[in-house]
């Protein structure tokens, strides 16, 4: 084993979707333990198999990472002295390693037919037995070989696994993990296509790039012996090998999946979490700090991470406490941070168009802070700020219409309004407890219902900061509609 080498780790996925919240986890691992120990990054695309490549994933997998501010020191973009970084582009030399084992015996052509291994396949099924290549092509003899080369049938190239003994590998969370080689099957590392399979180029470039420590996700193990007997076949020292735990669902029964609602990391940045909290969160997935501590920066991550720290057994992924992590994150930023990140999604919400939108967003954010766990909600949380409400909350009115006497009151915020020359927070909450105190009722039963008329809700911000910033005239405009719209109205439903 190479405990020695300088820290050179990998992620290499396969662009065959939008960048996963599990994969996002292996990478930042991977980061983490490469800044950790002053080594290096590496993104690899492992596109060979063409069958299940899906063109933008490249771009979504780069994007989504940079997000996170997860950054690679060598990769398709950057490059690097270990480079192609991207596996079609390196098809040849994957063909000629395979060629070298077997030249050297340790791989073989396989010219058997589509359609025969398809019939083993269901001959094998129906006697209950193990599925998978009989190796009829494994002690071809070379004229045998020669022969069909010659009249170019198709091949492709099987590994020729030991038959007896086992294979045994280290995994640095989880010991030795033994095989019996019986259980093993000549897999193919060359396909007819002429492109290698996945386990023929892993190792080809984790070998090539130099790769000292491979962490991946605990689904890798199963091949894992595979790559044991080929850098046996080549003579190359394996890396070391650590298998991540299961990202597990909500409920911890099983896989997490679509079926648990958002897993790719597009989809937490639509619903405006923020990268630092997506980061702090995958970050405990399967590893902890070493105390209680929750909330833990990128950099304390860099200092604090250690692999015997990871745990082996699935972590759970809860919804809940991303979205409480992620209002953490929202309340710890500076007001002008938030509304610049909150912008684009009022934007996208319509509720911005000008500069005058945008200056009064950056009075209203300091307002909603508190109340908002994702940048998404900022749009609902502001609407009344930029709308005047057409609905109004139901409970609320059923509430206050049937006291009689909140016309009348609402009549008298608004001339007490109409009297302040400043329409400040102060003046305002001045003006509503002054009148309160006059009509010897508590404050409540003038804030609630003018909440109501002016917001169309019954929770929201603080009402005199809120009525500041909406201004005299929209206040009292919205009050008086208000009372135009329900006096006199048995109301059973926001529209009379
Ligand atoms: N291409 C594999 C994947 O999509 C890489 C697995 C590994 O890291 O070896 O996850």
């Amino acid at each position: 084993m190479n405990a020695d080498r300088p820290v050179r780790v990998r992620f290499a996925p396969s662009p065959t979707g939008y960048l996963h919240v599990g994969g996002a986890r292996t990478a930042l691992y991977n980061f983490l333990f490469a800044r950790k120990h002053h080594g290096k990054f590496i993104l690899r695309i492992e596109d060979t198999d063409r069958s299940r490549y899906v063109p933008d994933s490249v771009d979504d997998i780069m994007a989504s990472l940079r997000w996170l501010g997860i950054t690679w020191d060598e990769g398709p973009d950057v490059g690097g002295p270990y480079g192609p970084y991207v596996q079609s582009q390196r098809v040849e030399l994957y063909r000629q390693y395979t060629h070298q084992l077997v030249e050297q015996g340790h791989a073989y052509y396989c010219f058997c037919s589509e359609e025969r291994l398809q019939s083993l396949r269901e001959m094998q099924r129906r006697l209950k037995l193990r599925t998978g290549y009989d190796r009829k092509c494994r002690n071809l003899s070379p004229e045998e070989v020669q022969k069909n080369l010659d009249q170019q049938v198709p091949y492709v190239i099987r590994l020729k696994v030991p038959l007896e003994g086992s294979t045994t590998f280290h995994d640095l969370l989880r010991g030795d993990i033994t095989y019996p080689n019986s259980e093993l099957e000549d897999i193919i590392l060359l396909k007819s296509d002429g492109f290698p399979t996945y386990h023929l180029a892993n190792v080809v470039d984790d070998h090539l790039m130099e790769i000292s420590h491979v962490l991946r996700a605990d689904e890798w193990i199963p091949s894992t012996p595979y790559h044991q007997l080929l850098y046996q076949a080549f003579g190359w020292d394996p890396p070391i090998f650590a298998h991540l735990p299961v990202i597990l669902s909500p409920d911890g029964k099983g896989k997490l999946s679509k079926r648990h609602g958002a897993t790719a990391v597009r989809e937490f940045r639509e619903q405006g979490y923020l990268p630092e909290a997506l980061v702090n969160f995958l970050a405990l997935l399967g590893w902890s700090p070493g105390s209680d501590r929750e909330i833990v920066s990128l950099e304390e991550m860099i200092e604090l991470f250690d692999l015997k720290k990871v745990g082996k057994r699935g972590a759970v992924f809860d919804y809940q406490k991303l979205l409480w992590m992620n209002g953490e994150y929202i309340r710890s930023l500076t007001d002008e941070e938030l509304y610049q990140r909150a912008l684009p999604y009022m934007e996208a919400a319509g509720l911005i168009q000008n500069d005058a939108d945008r200056e009064k967003f950056r009075a209203v954010v300091p307002l909603i802070k508190e109340r908002i766990k994702t940048l998404a909600e900022a749009p609902d949380h502001a609407e009344f700020f930029y709308r005047e409400p057409e609905t109004y909350d139901e409970k609320g009115l059923r509430k206050h219409l049937k006291d009689p006497g909140v016309f009348h009151r609402l009549r008298l915020v608004v001339e007490r309004l109409q009297a302040l020359d400043d329409f400040t927070v102060a003046s305002v909450e001045q003006a509503i407890r002054g009148l309160a105190e006059a009509l010897g009722v508590g404050a409540g039963k003038l804030i609630h219902p003018t909440r109501l008329a002016v917001t169309g809700r019954t929770r929201g911000p603080g009402l005199f900061e809120l009525m500041a910033v909406l201004g005299k005239e929209t206040c009292i405009r919205r009050i008086q509609k208000f009372i135009q719209r329900f006096e006199g109205t048995e109301v059973h439903s926001t529209t009379p």
